[in-house]
């Protein structure tokens, strides 16, 4: 039997890697949007703090995080060491006792059916600013032993170079559905068509014009994610905590000095790829704030991202509605490189008959189906 994926964001390059190695025949067509989530994304892989409460959500949010010491530990088995998965743990910051005891009681809680969630210690403000030397000195934390970082560039390139070692091939073009009668029988790109017994749909926020030639109108938007690269001269940063503020920005440091802080969350704009002076603006504003120790920082890069997402800021995955061989999911929203490493493997399983280790029931697609 043979599958087809279309798109190779982190979705895509999970459902083809899980795919390959189970041994299925596996094309891959990407076409490498500007804007890819994937490629634009911080990295934060810490969901046991946060304040939402959707229970559907939080298990896919949680699975992913638990799931990746496995994945991590599959791509190693396959040569695969450069992941840029590392757990590096995450201070959560905030100057308000009460709210600290708070989170930390949140966490404490969560560890109960997360044990990968780790150490959790509360720390003063100079045990914060020990960690993470930049921040203002005002910070006391929460620290998450748990937490990670991941460069979602190359988790994404080592699960594409895993999966063509499995015998994926790759293709970068544009897709097209092709359908007969109730069913995906191939998809079209770049003047060729391939045939297939399934087809996943890991489209990200363009996944809405590519079910639209089925007369399917899928409710996915795109929100536009600004987010700023910078070079510290201080280049002992590899072990350095993600950093959750009291607002809704992140610092994260990789090695060798690269700080990422961001990101905006910009709705009903469209595709619009620029990067603007009031989101710079925004981003450096609470950056510097938080942490006045940055501002000597050099501007590398900003990258722009549009975070796919579906109604209710809820993941969808499942069969498309009436049309047989036809799988999707989209909505990972903006802790898509949490869940989707795990998602992706979902997907494999469906395209492949197999029983999936969630309840489908709860983001079935078509919810998220204009009628
Ligand atoms: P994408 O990565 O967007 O990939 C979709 C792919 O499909 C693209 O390559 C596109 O070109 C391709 N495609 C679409 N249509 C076609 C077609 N017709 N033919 C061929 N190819 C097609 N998540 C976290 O967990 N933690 C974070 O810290 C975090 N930070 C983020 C920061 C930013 C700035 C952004 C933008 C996102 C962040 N996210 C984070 C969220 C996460 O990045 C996304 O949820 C996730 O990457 C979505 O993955 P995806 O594979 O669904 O879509």
């Amino acid at each position: 039997k043979s599958h087809i994926i279309i798109g190779a964001g982190i979705l895509g390059a999970s459902a083809a890697y899980h795919l390959a190695k189970a041994g299925a025949n596996v094309t891959v067509i990407d076409r490498k949007d500007p804007g890819q989530a994937t490629d634009a994304a911080a990295g934060i892989i810490c969901p046991w703090l946060t304040q939402r409460r959707n229970k559907a959500w939080y298990a896919l949010a949680k699975g992913g995080a638990a799931y990746y010491q496995t994945l991590i530990r599959e791509l190693e088995k396959d040569g695969e060491t450069k992941t840029g998965y590392q757990k590096v743990g995450a201070v959560s910051l905030h100057t308000d006792p009460v709210k600290l005891e708070k989170m930390e009681e949140r966490a404490a809680t969560r560890r109960g059916d997360a044990p990968e969630v780790g150490e959790i210690t509360p720390l003063s403000p100079d045990q914060t600013l020990e960690l993470f030397p930049p921040l203002s000195k005002e910070y006391a934390s929460v620290h998450v032993s748990g937490a990670a970082r991941v460069n979602g560039r190359e988790l994404r390139d080592a699960l594409l170079r895993a999966a063509e070692k499995h015998g994926a091939v790759l293709v970068h073009d544009s897709a097209e559905l092709l359908c007969q009668g109730d069913r995906v029988t191939a998809v079209k790109a770049g003047g060729k068509q391939y045939e297939a017994d399934s087809v996943i749909a890991a489209a990200g926020a363009w996944a809405g014009e590519l079910l639209k030639p089925l007369g399917i109108q899928l409710d996915v938007k795109p929100q536009k994610a600004q987010i700023v690269h910078l070079q510290l001269e201080e280049e002992e940063t590899g072990k350095w905590p993600v950093v959750m503020p009291p607002n809704n920005q992140y610092i994260l440091a990789f090695e060798g000095g690269r700080i990422v802080v961001g990101a905006t969350h910009e709705d009903n704009i469209g595709y619009d790829l620029r990067v603007t002076a009031g989101g710079l603006n925004e981003i450096f504003e609470k950056a510097l704030a938080i942490a006045p120790g940055l501002s000597d920082g050099t501007f590398t890069e900003a990258r722009v991202g549009f975070r796919p997402y579906t109604p209710g800021f809820l993941p969808i995955i499942g069969q498309i509605p009436g049309i047989k061989g036809l799988y999707i999911s989209n909505g990972l929203g903006a802790s898509g490189l949490t869940a989707g490493p795990f998602l992706g493997a979902q997907l494999a399983k469906l395209a492949l008959g197999q029983e999936v280790d969630i309840d489908l029931d709860l983001y079935d697609p078509a919810g998220a189906i204009e009628k």
